[in-house]
């Protein structure tokens, strides 16, 4: 099995929000995770934020 950079593990957690993972890049993710606290928070992090911007109101569309 292979272990994430700090910068693959934050690509796959942001893709994580907008797609479903395969197993191998969520057991690579939580390996990440298991080690280094600092992904573990960012990706805490990156799902609040995501939550918090869907609760906003749609922008409207100008049509005119
Ligand atoms: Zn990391």
């Amino acid at each position: 099995m292979k272990l994430l950079s700090c910068r693959e593990t934050t690509r796959l957690v942001s893709q994580g929000l907008d797609r479903e993972l395969d197993r191998g890049e969520r057991v690579a993710l939580r390996v990440h995770f298991l080690y280094c606290l600092g992904c573990r928070r960012a990706s805490r992090q990156m799902a609040f934020l995501r939550r918090a911007v869907r609760m906003l109101p749609e922008p409207r569309e100008e049509s005119s």
